[in-house]
């Protein structure tokens, strides 16, 4: 792995749909933004709401397969290359901060939810990454947990990327709105908000928003990889809110930079 000097920031992104990776829209106009800002990564060690598994899982290849894991879309979506390395020693510093726990699983590799973002946050495809799934066994504080125990990988230059979406109700989406239901949007207020504050256990203990919680992670898959994220940053980072925003009534944008 390099050698970085600089504390790498950590970042949570809202993906919302797969056309995301193809389309020139305010969301990846600001993932482009944030790539810009950000020092460059040694590595990326990618949690994407797409890898939903029993146990903690980690990829370890030297050349990740690029899943098309979405259906549906127009075909130049997979079309799409992405064609990035893997980072071996980043995947065994992971198996060594995380335990006996985590399990090595090559038959997944790099995700819509991962490369979707990255394509456009590093077109050149030349930053290596690794996937850590997200364990569904797990509960939201575990969950922050292991996003504690990788933080020490923010010391080596590795970007801790969490992909998901903080309000995520496939069933009630609809094309034709622009922004989100009323449930929507307060779910995604009370997240930013406890957030902004550094009130990170009313965002852990995230069932307490009541119905609005309830409609907004119907699945706790996208949810989760914020915790992560907030597990490896400190609550004295200040984040970067951008694409503060609910698309399409029951998805949200909202995405942190702790930096
Ligand atoms: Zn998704």
């Amino acid at each position: 792995m390099n050698q970085a000097t600089e504390k790498m920031p950590v970042l949570f992104v809202g993906h919302g749909s797969p056309l995301n990776a193809i389309e020139d829209n305010r969301y990846t106009q600001q993932w482009q933004a944030v790539a810009k800002k950000l020092p460059r990564p040694s590595a990326i060690l990618a949690i994407s709401a797409h890898w939903y598994t029993s146990g903690s899982r980690v990829t370890d290849v030297a050349m990740p397969e690029i899943l098309y894991d979405m259906y549906g879309f127009p075909p130049e979506l997979y079309q799409v290359k992405y064609p990035v390395s893997g980072a071996p020693e980043l995947a065994q510093q992971v198996k060594h901060l995380l335990g006996e726990d985590l399990q090595v699983d090559n038959s997944w590799g790099c995700d819509h939810g991962a490369w979707s973002v990255l394509c456009r946050m590093y077109p050149q495809a030349d930053i290596p990454v690794v996937q850590l799934s997200v364990n569904r066994d797990a509960g939201a504080r575990e969950h922050f947990q292991i996003g504690e125990k990788l933080r020490p990988l923010r010391e080596q230059g590795v970007l801790i990327l969490g992909s998901g979406n903080v309000v995520h109700n496939l069933s009630r989406v609809s094309w034709a709105m622009r922004g989100g239901y009323p449930w929507a949007s307060e779910f995604d207020r009370y997240v930013r908000d406890h957030i902004i504050r550094g009130d990170y256990e009313p965002v852990i203990d995230y069932k307490q928003a009541g119905e609005s919680a309830a409609l907004a992670c119907p699945m706790p898959d996208h949810f989760y990889p914020l915790l992560y994220v907030l597990g490896a940053a400190t609550s004295a980072e200040k984040p970067t809110v951008f694409n503060d925003s609910c698309t399409l009534g029951s998805l949200s944008m909202t995405s942190y930079l702790f930096d």
